[in-house]
């Protein structure tokens, strides 16, 4: 069985606005599957409907082949929206009762409590009380205990938000790690950043409705346009444009060279392969730099959006 969890034809309405739109996801094993979608898209209620939270309206979650029930939260971390710890509880006193929660025995709890800290380095904020941490600092504590149980699955609603750069990197890393570890991650992001590098799969929602989903390379290779970036350095620059012009559909570059050079995006015909193109250029210029365009899950993103507004 390939895939840890299902939801099937999932509708929500909140009296009579629809959350959710008969949306469906597959979250393949040991994979990382990134949620996206504006705000208001129906996200977290898909999301908190994962965890239990609350219930579809109609639909069906599978985990592990099987309908979810309540006791598989066991196998679920869950990293919500709404960051929320006892502000007036001290960091390593709360990390340890929450860690007894999810059924650690008080030993594995201390261990795997000390390792993350070590591993966040923010082994000084033991004694601290929550209110005294930033609202990053914080989200490091909550992201630790998301994950201190190993669970097989876990949950990050808007991981990267409250994070600064640096931070919002590492917790990154942090998910690649875990996914190396053979965990199977689904986080929701609004901003489209960090989504090339973490995901392997991604389903796009928008206004309550799924607009694609699937494996980010097979989207990538549906979505790219035979379209080619090339840096030329020739001796006669409006010739070569030129002759260009009349072969090919050219349009302007946007990447940047130390070369003072012709740059140019040229979209090839189906039937055409890069290599006519270098055939045809290797006798008019030198050839600084060529690339095939690949659009990036934002421009997918912008694309499917206003096609379906
Ligand atoms: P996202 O996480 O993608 O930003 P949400 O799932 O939080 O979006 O919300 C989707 C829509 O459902 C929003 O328009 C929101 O206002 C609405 N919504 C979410 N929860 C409730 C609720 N409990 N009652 C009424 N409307 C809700
Ligand atoms: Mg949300």
């Amino acid at each position: 069985m390939e895939n840890l969890l299902v939801a099937e034809n999932i509708y929500k309405r909140f009296g009579k606005f629809t959350a959710l739109n008969n949306v469906s996801i597959n979250i393949p094993r040991e994979s990382i599957f990134g949620l996206l979608g504006p705000n208001g898209a129906g996200k977290t209620t898909l999301l908190r409907i994962i965890n239990q939270i609350t219930m579809p309206d109609e639909g069906k979650v599978y985990f592990d082949g099987k309908p979810l029930r309540p006791d598989d939260v066991v196998h679920i971390g869950y990293l919500p929206e709404e960051r929320g710890l006892y502000k007036s509880m001290k960091v390593g006193e709360q990390a340890l009762y929450l860690a007894r929660l999810k059924g650690l025995s008080k030993h594995d709890a201390k261990e795997r409590l000390k390792y993350w800290f070590k591993r966040l380095e923010i082994e000084g904020w033991w004694d601290k009380k929550i209110q005294e941490l930033s609202k990053g600092m914080a989200q490091k504590v909550q992201f630790v205990i998301t994950v201190l149980h190993r669970p097989k699955l876990l949950i990050f609603d808007e991981p990267f938000s409250g994070f600064d750069p640096v931070n919002a990197n590492l917790i990154k890393d942090e998910i690649l790690k875990l996914k190396e570890e053979g965990a199977t991650i689904l986080f929701s992001t609004h901003r489209m950043e960090s989504v090339e590098e973490l995901c392997d799969y991604i389903a796009l929602i928008h206004k309550s409705n799924k607009l694609l989903d699937g494996r980010v390379s097979d989207i990538k290779k549906e979505y790219k346009s035979n379209t080619f970036e090339v840096g030329l350095d020739a001796v006669d620059e409006a010739t070569l444009r030129q002759e260009l012009e009349e072969r090919f559909q050219i349009g302007p570059a946007r990447f940047k060279s130390i070369q003072d050079d012709l740059k140019l995006t040229i979209k090839l015909k189906a039937d055409e392969s890069p290599n006519d193109l270098i055939r045809f250029l290797l006798t008019r210029a030198r050839i600084n730099h060529f690339v095939e365009v690949i659009p990036s899950v934002n421009d997918i993103f912008i694309k499917t959006v206003t096609q379906n507004a």
